[in-house]
């Protein structure tokens, strides 16, 4: 279900951009690190959605590193900088507010931090050369 939802909201922005006149030429959907999601759910959804509203549109599903700076000393970190068991990584993917459970910046150690990228799904675009 959170699948088929992400899938219609891209379809949704897809149906914005042509109703602009953009000649779309490649979307990407950056998913966030962070964010649970089965690509190849997604995909097939994609598949199904994306022939009704803009045939033959070419499309990747790409995964995107989630990024953290910190609201006390503003040093920037990836998730790949912490460690987190299995079980915490797992977690943090259901539900990624607790990421702020696990992860504390690793310079100063404190929890006040902002998750800058890696959470929610992305569309990024490319348009056609005239
Ligand atoms: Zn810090």
């Amino acid at each position: 279900m959170h699948e088929w939802a992400i899938a219609e909201a891209v379809i949704k922005e897809v149906e914005n951009l042509i109703h602009k006149n953009m000649r779309l030429k490649r979307i990407r959907i950056l998913a966030g690190e962070l964010q649970n999601l089965d690509e190849n759910i997604l995909k097939q959804y994609m598949d199904m959605m994306i022939k009704e509203v803009a045939p033959g549109l070419k499309y990747s599903i790409e995964r995107e590193e989630a990024v953290f700076k910190c609201n006390v000393c503003s040093h920037i970190w990836h998730l790949r900088d912490v460690k987190l068991s299995e079980d915490e990584r797992e977690a943090v993917h259901f539900v990624p507010e607790a990421i702020h459970a696990y992860v504390s910046c690793p310079k100063c150690g404190s929890r006040d931090f902002t998750v800058v990228r890696g959470r929610g799904v992305r569309l990024v675009y490319e348009v056609e050369e005239e």
